[in-house]
């Protein structure tokens, strides 16, 4: 048996959680509050997925910030992040304008979450 600590991010409480595990198996998880904190770490233990904040350049050389709207496969980030990195968002751009649909296949698009000033 092993154990893994968490800190569940789904709330602002952030409990602390322990998850019991016979290899691979979820023996026993404590310390969640309530049924979303074994939600997310069975999620961390099987599928992790984050939410990608970054920037894209517009076609005049301007960072603006953008994130994907939803989370992505933590394994798919290095992919995004490429994708991301080739786009030029173009200049102008507004605060929820789509940067990218379905950015590396995941099915999620990429936003601007502010003005090109
Ligand atoms: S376990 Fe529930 S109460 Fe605790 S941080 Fe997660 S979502 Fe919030």
């Amino acid at each position: 048996m092993t154990e893994r600590k968490y800190t569940c991010i789904i709330c602002p409480q952030g409990c602390e959680i322990t998850v019991t595990l016979d290899g691979k198996d979820i023996v026993k998880v404590e310390g969640n509050t309530c049924k979303r904190g074994e939600a997310y770490v069975t999620e961390e233990l099987t599928a992790p997925k984050r939410t990608l904040t970054t920037t894209v350049m517009t076609l005049s050389g301007r960072p603006v910030p953008v994130r994907t709207v939803g989370t992505v496969p933590k394994e798919k980030l290095f992919d995004c992040m490429k994708e991301i990195n080739a786009v030029k968002a173009k200049d102008g751009v507004r605060h929820g304008d789509v940067i990218i649909e379905d950015v590396a296949g995941t099915g999620v698009s990429v936003v601007a979450t502010a003005d090109d000033v």
